[in-house]
């Protein structure tokens, strides 16, 4: 078993020269051999943080990278042994597949047999053997950004780092290159960390994801941490479809417009429930506590996603099998289990 890199980021905060504050002070551990995913809406500082690991941006002084023991903070990229693929490719277009593969193991003057080796191995690992004599400009957008993931294992770095990476490709190539990403993360063991807005792509891909807004952490957990214990009303909003109710809370049942739920927690006052669609049994209205109005249907193909009104002020969204028939202006009851609602 090979050694995998372990990361540290030590009160890594970033402050651009323009005066910019793009990140709050950031401490984490990234184990070694881990996938752990950067995810939140746009301009919440992922990319910084990524290239502060990368060595491209240096942390606010006092801030500190570790890679394993050693402190590499004063280490520029090309000494960190880091490989980095980006949503733009950058790679070069007039040269082939192979001749881009190779780039890096030439730049560390790999001898010729054990380059060609591993541009071989490469090729065959990101199914692109066929491609080997094309330019890059004769590519696809998913071929492309199968060669910049060969090129930048190839030289077999201590990190990967990846930012966006499916971002540009449509959504078949999209789901079939996550796919590919995800097996071969599996099996090189690579300390990887990975960019994205995209939380499919964080479910699927991450061992540990880390959820940030506005420069600062919100969460960090495992996937199903974070989907079924959000921390706080941003993760829960951001991640999934979270519905809400708001109302009061009576001697443990929850009062809204559209009638009462039972809750685990007693306490009174006014209060808000935070539930995720799949957790809600559809009822006729007239056996359940709780009910509302359709107010739309729409067809998924597999199932039918209805938005109900009049049970709080929000209105509500729900998955329902497409072998049932609804219609706008039915009455439809919910049950909502009292272990499934967050009270906020
Ligand atoms: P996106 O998904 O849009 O790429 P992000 O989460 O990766 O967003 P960052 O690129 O890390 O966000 O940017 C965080 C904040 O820092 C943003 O407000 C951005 O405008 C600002 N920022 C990034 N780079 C610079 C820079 N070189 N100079 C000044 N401000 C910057």
């Amino acid at each position: 078993m090979t050694h995998s890199t372990s990361i540290r980021l030590d009160s890594c905060a970033k402050t651009f020269a323009n005066g910019a504050k793009a990140l709050d002070p950031m401490s984490l551990t990234i184990e070694g051999g881990e996938t752990l995913i950067f995810l939140g809406p746009s301009g919440c500082g992922k990319t910084t943080t990524l290239r502060i690991i990368a060595g491209l941006e240096s942390p606010d002084p006092g801030g500190k990278v570790l890679f394993d023991e050693d402190d590499v903070t004063a280490l520029p990229i090309e000494h960190r042994n880091v490989g980095m693929v980006f949503q733009s490719y950058a790679l070069f277009p007039n040269m082939t597949v192979q001749q881009n593969i190779a780039y890096g193991l030439k730049i560390r003057k790999t001898p010729a047999a054990e380059s060609k080796q591993r541009v071989g191995e490469m090729l065959e690992m990101m199914h692109i053997g066929e491609l080997r004599d094309r330019r890059i400009d004769q590519l696809s957008g998913g071929q492309r950004q199968r060669v910049a993931l060969a090129r930048a294992i190839a030289v077999r770095p201590k990190v990967l780092l990846l930012d966006e990476p499916l971002t540009a490709l449509d959504a078949l190539l999209r789901e079939r290159l996550r796919v590919d990403i995800d097996s071969l993360l599996r099996s090189l063991g690579i300390t990887t960390v990975y960019v994205t807005h995209d939380q499919a792509e964080a479910m699927s891909l991450g061992d540990r994801i880390v959820v940030m807004d506005r420069g600062k952490v919100a969460q960090v957990g495992t996937p199903q941490e974070i989907y079924f214990e959000p921390q706080g009303e941003f993760v829960a909003d951001f991640i999934g479809t979270m519905n809400r109710l708001d109302g009061n809370v009576v001697d443990g049942v929850f009062q809204t417009a559209g009638g009462t739920l039972p809750l685990a927690d007693k306490s009174n006052g006014p209060a808000s429930v935070l539930f995720r669609p799949e957790n809600a049994r559809l009822l006729p209205s007239e056996q359940a506590s709780l009910s509302g109005t359709i107010s739309t249907v729409f067809f998924l193909g597999d199932r039918n996603r209805l938005i109900i009104s009049g049970i709080s002020e929000s209105d509500i969204t729900i998955e329902a099998q497409n072998s049932v028939s609804f219609e706008p202006g039915d009455r439809i009851g919910l049950a909502i289990d009292s272990k499934n609602l967050i009270l906020v």
